[in-house]
C-alpha cells in the first residue's frame, strides 16, 4: 500500500521534505467493513490547515500520519452485505492507495451517472460549498452584483454560475489571463478580472459600476481589500475560505484596519458569516437534485484539473495554494 505521509508541520509554504512516500503491507478488513482501492484522490486547500497543529475547526494530521483527503474508491473485498466488489464510493481515505473503511461511513456512487470524479468535485463537498454558502449566507437577487475570487476552482466557479442561474450578474476573480478567458468563455461569466495584475484594483471597481452585493470570500489578502470599499449597503459576505494567507507565518504590515472595517459593517449593514459546509449538511439533497439538473442541461460547467500518479500528490498540493491547478484538482491514483 502506497502512502503520502505528513513528515514535517510546515514553516510557512509547504516544502516537497514536509512529505514521505512509504509502502505499507495491504490492510485487512474485518467485519462490516470493506478493502478499498483508491482511484481518485481530491486535493484541497483545507489541508494546508490540517498539516498544521495551530487550532481550527478540525483535528491535524500527526506528524507519521497518513495525509487526510476525500477519495473515490472501487470495493475490491467486502465483508459488509451494504457493498460488494466492484462498487464505487466515497470514501474520506487519505492520500494512499488502500484502505479499509467501515462500510457506514460510506456513500455509494452511481458510475453511470457522472465521471465518478465529480463526487469529490461539482457533485461533491467543493460543489456544495458554492451551493449552499452562497444560496443560504449570499441569497443573490436578479440584478445585484456577486463577485467570487479563485474563480475557476470548483468553489468559484459554481458560485458565479449559480449567482447566473439566480440571475445576478457574476464577477470572476483569478490570477492570468487563461483562467480570465475561461471565466467568460467556459463558465459564462459576466466580467473577468485578473488579481495578478498591477491594476487589478482599479479593474476590480471598473468591472463593478454598481458595487457588490454578494462577495463570496475564498482568499482574503489583497483580493478582500480591494473588494471591501465597493461593498454595498446591506452586502452579504458568505467567508468561506481565506487562502491567500494559509501560508502566512504572521501578520500582514500594517496599518491596522479592523476599526475600518467594524465602522463599515455598521454603517453600511454588512452581514459577513463563516461557514463551514457541513454546517449545511441537512442541504445535501437539495444541492444534489439541483446541481445534477443544472449538470444535464448545461447551466453549469466544470473543469478538471488531473494530475497521474500518487507520488505527484506533494507537488501538486503545494502548487494549488500557489494557483498553478486549473481546475478541480484531483489525483488519479488507480
Ligand atoms: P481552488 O481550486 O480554487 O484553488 C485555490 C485557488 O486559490 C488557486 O488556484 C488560486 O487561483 C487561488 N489563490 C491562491 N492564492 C491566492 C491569493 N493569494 N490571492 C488570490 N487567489 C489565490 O480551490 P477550491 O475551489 O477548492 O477552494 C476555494 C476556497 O474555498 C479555498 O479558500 C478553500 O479553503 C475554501 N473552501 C471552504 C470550504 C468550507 O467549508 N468553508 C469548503 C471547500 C473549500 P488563481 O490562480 O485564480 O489565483
Amino acid at each position: 500500500n502506497r502512502r503520502v505521509l505528513l513528515a514535517a508541520r510546515p514553516h510557512g509554504e509547504p516544502k516537497p521534505s514536509d512529505f514521505r512516500i512509504d509502502e505499507a503491507p495491504a490492510p485487512e478488513p474485518g467485519e462490516g467493513e470493506v478493502l478499498l482501492k483508491i482511484r481518485y484522490l481530491s486535493l484541497d486547500p483545507y489541508m494546508r490547515g490540517r498539516m498544521s497543529d495551530a487550532k481550527s475547526y478540525a483535528a491535524p494530521v500527526e506528524v507519521g500520519g497518513v495525509m487526510e483527503g476525500g477519495t473515490v474508491a472501487e470495493v475490491v473485498a467486502s465483508k459488509s452485505d451494504r457493498f460488494k466488489p466492484g462498487d464505487i464510493v466515497l470514501s474520506h481515505s487519505g492520500w494512499q492507495s488502500y484502505a479499509v473503511a467501515d462500510a457506514k461511513a460510506l456513500r455509494k456512487i452511481d458510475p453511470t451517472a457522472a465521471p465518478i470524479s465529480t463526487a469529490v468535485g461539482v457533485l461533491g463537498m467543493p460543489g456544495m460549498t458554492a451551493y449552499t454558502g452562497l444560496l443560504t449566507i449570499g441569497q443573490p437577487k436578479a440584478g445585484e452584483t456577486v463577485v467570487v475570487a479563485a474563480a475557476t476552482g470548483p468553489v468559484g466557479s459554481a458560485v458565479g454560475q449559480i449567482a447566473r442561474i439566480k440571475g445576478a450578474r457574476a464577477v470572476g476573480i483569478a490570477g492570468g489571463a487563461d483562467k480570465c478567458k475561461a471565466l467568460i468563455e467556459e463558465f459564462g461569466f459576466d466580467v473577468a478580472v485578473d488579481h495578478r495584475s498591477p491594476t487589478f484594483a482599479a479593474d476590480l471597481k471598473a468591472a463593478c459600476p454598481d458595487g457588490i452585493d454578494v462577495y463570496f470570500e475564498n482568499v482574503g489578502g489583497a483580493v478582500f481589500d480591494a473588494v471591501f470599499p465597493l461593498l454595498n449597503f446591506f452586502a452579504r459576505i458568505p467567508v468561506c475560505g481565506l487562502i491567500a494567507q494559509y501560508n502566512a507565518t504572521g501578520l500582514p504590515d500594517g496599518p491596522d484596519r479592523t476599526q475600518l472595517l467594524l465602522r463599515d459593517i455598521l454603517t453600511k449593514r454588512l452581514t459577513f458569516r463563516g461557514f463551514i459546509v457541513r454546517d449545511f449538511a441537512d442541504q445535501a439533497k437539495d444541492f444534489f437534485t439541483d446541481m445534477s439538473a443544472w449538470l444535464r442541461d448545461g447551466k453549469v460547467k466544470y473543469r478538471e484539473d488531473v494530475v497521474e500518479g500518487l507520488d505527484k500528490a506533494p507537488e501538486a498540493f503545494i502548487g494549488l495554494l500557489k494557483g498553478k491547478n486549473f481546475g478541480k484538482l484531483v489525483i488519479k491514483v488507480a
